[in-house]
């Protein structure tokens, strides 16, 4: 179930300030789960499951839909495509790759001939097997986006590969965790999918500001140490959920740090500390919303993160969807100690 949702979400196109078709899927797949789903003018989509107490606390989760891909900035006179990144992509690991657009159409992405060892934008093109700019402009446009291809496939039993883990996994997390909550919760739990998150936490921003939470978390992947020449990283894939303390956009809430660990033990979740020198997260947007958020972050460990071969491990996943269940479910102002 959990795979055949991360298939299904990894299969559409969705580059960062495009993405309708995942909000479209999204929206489907959660409405019978929640009380209201709706979409900001960015292009977010929030799906609220009120709460029954009589002065519930808002709590927002946040997933991104958005995946780093290439926008069409040129198409010369031999109908080859040049581009522009829409987010931090690497273009190593993206060279000789097949691409698909928005409109189903296919390329390869690729070097000029020689420049291969040191690929830069200006040095890399598409090829639609087009042979002139009229030919080429029939199917592709200025402005145009597309994405490296891209699949999931189980690489053992419980590790899969593909893209973009890089945060569809998080949005299947969230779709897990709304089809777990019992009928009544006592908070407003709020599920926002975001938009732009790769080319700075922009979706973030509004859908906090718009929502204004007590408490938010991101729902996203982490880097690992734990590969050869990786940098030194405490957290692990197969280790379970990775509890954020900081990543370069955010310190998180300590008070809240320590109730997500004590939640996961007591609820026998597998769990690791996270400390993330570089990249930023959907938190650091929720932090800074209003007069401010006490704000935490649920993270993936994930290998090989903006590569076509990010992976995940499953019970790394079912860790993360525990956790987000089970915050759901607990009065964080109690768990964390905190005064109201
Ligand atoms: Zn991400």
């Amino acid at each position: 179930m959990l795979f055949e949702t991360l298939k299904q979400l990894c299969r559409l196109h969705g580059v960062s300030g495009f993405e309708a078709p995942v909000a479209q899927y999204i929206a489907k797949k959660i409405s019978p789960y929640v009380d209201s789903v709706s979409t900001d003018a960015l292009g977010n989509l929030i799906a609220l499951k009120k709460g029954c107490s009589a002065s519930p606390k808002k709590v927002m989760f946040s997933a991104h839909m958005d995946e780093i891909g290439f926008i069409v900035n040129y198409i010369d006179e031999k109908g080859f495509i040049r581009f522009a990144p829409l987010g931090g992509i690497n273009l190593r690991a993206a060279l000789y790759g097949p691409v698909v657009f928005a409109n189903g159409v296919k390329g390869l992405l690729v070097s000029e001939a020689g420049k291969a060892d040191d690929p830069k934008y200006a040095t890399c093109y598409v090829d639609i097997g087009a042979y002139s700019q009229k030919d080429a402009e029939k199917r592709v446009k200025i402005g145009d986006t597309f994405h490296l291809q891209s699949d999931v496939t189980a690489i053992s039993r419980r590790v899969w590969a593909g893209r973009p883990l890089d945060d569809r996994a998080g949005c299947a997390i969230l779709l897990e965790a709304a089809a777990k909550l019992p009928a009544q919760v006592n908070d407003d739990i709020y599920f926002v999918f975001s938009v732009q998150e790769e080319v700075g936490c922009r979706g973030g921003r509004t859908a906090a500001f718009g929502i204004m939470p007590d408490f938010g978390f991101s729902v996203d992947v982490t880097a690992t140490g734990d590969v050869p020449g990786a940098h030194t990283m405490a957290v692990s894939q197969g280790k379970g959920v990775a509890i954020k303390v900081k990543d370069s956009s955010l310190i998180c809430h300590p008070a809240l740090v320590g109730g997500m660990h004590k939640l996961a033990k007591d609820n026998k979740i597998p769990h690791q500390t996270e400390v993330l020198t570089a990249g930023g997260t959907d938190a650091s947007a929720i932090q800074l919303a209003g007069a401010g958020a006490y704000a935490g972050g649920i993270s993936i460990p994930s290998r090989y993160i903006h590569s076509g071969v990010e992976t995940v491990d499953k019970k790394d996943l079912e860790a993360c969807i525990d956790l987000t269940v089970a915050l759901c479910q607990t009065d964080l102002v109690a768990l964390c100690g905190l005064s109201e």
